[in-house]
């Protein structure tokens, strides 16, 4: 099984993505947990570039860098490791370039889907969680953890409007993508996630 974790940064995408990875390992699931852009010696060298906010990045460059990324670890480890039948947990994936540098960026949604389609080799997850919370609460859980903005954070509040807009037109015709209030416990948020992911095993056991 594939499961991803999508959202605005500051959503609580990594703390969910950690207790799923942390139930599933206490379930006796063998589980392979990666973030985005990451997960091979490649991809986290394209993410010092991706976030470093002395990269000067082309929409166009960007589209491609995030891609890059992500073909690196389909191949080296999201592929081979659902091959061995181990659960793949990721903190972000294709959705975040659809929304980040689709409705974000403004790169033509023909062209997002060819790159990401290029880059994913069919690979689709089987479940998907959008972690939503308002851009005011966003800003205000920065505020209070003192967080460091990386290039991507700075890229103003009308960019992540249109971003967080993505993943509602995306949720239209994804049926895997979940919305998930986020502006809740993480206790509380984890147990509407847990139960979408029993009743998924369940679906496919029965199928
Ligand atoms: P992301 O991976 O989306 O950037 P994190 O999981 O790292 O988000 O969480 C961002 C910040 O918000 C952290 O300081 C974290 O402790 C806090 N946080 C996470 N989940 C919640 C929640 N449900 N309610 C309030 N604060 C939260």
């Amino acid at each position: 099984m594939f499961i991803t974790f999508e959202g605005l940064d500051s959503s609580g995408k990594s703390t969910q993505a950690e207790l799923t990875s942390r139930k599933l390992t206490d379930s006796g699931e063998k589980v392979v947990f990666l973030r985005e852009p990451g997960g091979t010696r490649l991809g986290e060298q394209i993410r010092s570039i991706l976030l470093d906010v002395n990269s000067n990045i082309e929409p166009v460059a960007e589209v491609f860098l995030f891609s890059a990324a992500r073909a690196q670890l389909v191949r080296e480890v999201i592929q081979p490791s659902l091959a061995r039948g181990e659960i793949v947990i990721c903190d972000r994936f294709v959705d975040s370039t659809t929304t980040y540098q689709g409705y974000g960026r403004g790169i033509p949604p023909g062209d997002i889907r060819a790159i990401n389609r290029l880059a994913i080799d069919d690979i689709l997850p089987d479940l998907t969680f959008f972690i939503d919370i308002s851009l005011d609460e966003i800003e205000k859980r920065q505020r209070n953890a003192g967080k460091i903005i990386d290039r991507m954070e700075r890229s103003g509040r009308k960019f992540f409007e249109r971003t967080r807009n993505g993943y509602f037109e995306l949720s239209r015709t994804e049926k895997r993508l979940h919305i998930i209030n986020g502006e809740r416990s993480p206790q509380k948020i984890f147990n509407e996630i847990w139960l979408i992911i029993q009743q998924e095993v369940h679906r496919t056991s029965v199928e």
